[in-house]
């Protein structure tokens, strides 16, 4: 389905593996003060002033990428927005990372090099610097984990932990496209098992398959929060799912949470895919996951300065822990909110 845009292959056995980490890697620049040695050494060398954040991620092929759809090139760039979304939930910024690689013999070296264009890329447009990582062969599939450094200072570092009853729960951007990304690629994959002459037209879901494909991490919100003087209470990215992130904020901070579903946000093109593939909404912005956009919660005092926010969306409110965590629908009635998205039938003991 993907086009062979580099059809050259060069073995990578031709090169050796200190010839290939040479070659992979002999664009890296340094960019950051912060970075007194890279590549090249046995250890790379940081000097932060404040809080270092670490914070790393494995993907394998087969379970997390599947390399059908998913161009070489988007997925190195994935690879390190998935990461730095993580630091960006710590509200810090990301300076440095490594790339450790693990591949089999069935990848050319021109597949290598697609891999790390869009990993420079990434670097290239969140200025980051690579400062090292491994190479080793694997039997089967690829895999590869980022380790990503971000810097902060200790007063700025908000936590999972920290919301407070009565606090807004706000969202950045939209969620459930990429999930419904993942669906259209996924169908495209067996159209064309069936049929390889088949040339799928995306075009009128090229937004979802976009996030699906070559998600952004939010870079601009912390930067966008600091302006507005407003420091979240509590922070998470959105990998998983909104239902599951909401979750995991309110066990760490001991306290429940009330949403509401017409508050969510939702792109034009999420609803009229969902009316395609007559999928609900509100489940896949609930229960998709991959969206890295950020959500957080922020004192009922900073309202007026979140509200007019066209990159926010207050969607709920903190409760008390014991008033448990819960979906108001359009219908108004209250549903619990579960691991797995909601409980559409509103049954729930609490109330
Ligand atoms: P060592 O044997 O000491 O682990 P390596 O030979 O594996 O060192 O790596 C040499 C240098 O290249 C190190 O600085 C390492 O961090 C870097 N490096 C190795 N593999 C990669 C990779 N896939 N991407 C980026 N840097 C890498
Ligand atoms: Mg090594």
């Amino acid at each position: 389905m993907i086009e062979d845009k580099n059809p050259a292959r060069t073995n990578l056995d031709d090169l050796g593996e200190f010839g290939l980490i040479d070659h992979l890697t002999k664009n890296f620049d340094v960019k950051h003060t912060s970075t007194l040695k890279s590549i090249g050494d046995d250890a790379a060398v940081v000097s932060f002033e404040d809080e270092c954040v670490i914070t790393t991620d494995l993907l394998v092929e087969g379970v997390h990428f599947d390399l059908a759809y998913m161009p070489l090139k988007h997925l190195g760039y994935k690879s390190v927005m998935v990461n730095l979304s993580d630091v960006y939930a710590m509200n810090a910024v990301p300076k440095q990372i490594t790339v450790s690689i693990a591949v089999s013999n069935r990848f050319p070296l021109e597949a290598l090099e697609d891999l790390y264009a869009g990993i420079e890329m990434a670097a290239k447009i969140y200025n980051i610097d690579v400062v090292g990582g491994d190479t080793t062969s694997s039997n089967k599939g690829l895999l590869i984990s980022i380790t990503a450094l971000g810097h902060v200072k200790k007063e700025d570092i908000v936590y999972r932990d920290g919301a407070k009853d009565n606090d807004l729960i706000v969202l950045s951007g939209d969620i459930g496209a990429a999930y419904l990304g993942l669906q259209i690629l996924e169908r495209e994959k067996k159209v064309f098992e069936v049929n390889p002459q088949s040339q799928p037209d995306l075009s009128p879901y090229s937004y979802v398959v976009e996030r699906q494909l070559k998600p952004e991490a939010r870079k601009d919100i912390p930067l966008l929060l600091k302006e507005l003087e407003v420091k979240p209470t509590s922070m998470i990215d959105v990998s998983d799912g909104l239902s599951s992130e909401l979750l995991h904020i309110c066990k760490a901070s001991k306290v429940g949470a009330t949403i509401y579903e017409d508050k969510i946000p939702l792109d034009p093109t999420v609803i009229s895919t969902c009316e395609e593939f007559n999928m609900d909404s509100t489940t896949i912005a609930l229960n998709g996951g991959e969206d890295y956009e950020l959500l957080f919660t922020v004192k009922q005092e900073d309202f007026l300065k979140i509200k007019a926010n066209p990159s926010l969306s207050i969607i709920g409110h903190i409760v008390p822990e014991q008033e448990g965590v819960h979906l108001i629908t359009r219908g108004n009635t209250k549903a619990k909110i579960t691991a797995q998205g909601w409980n559409s039938l509103g049954e729930n003991k609490e109330n």
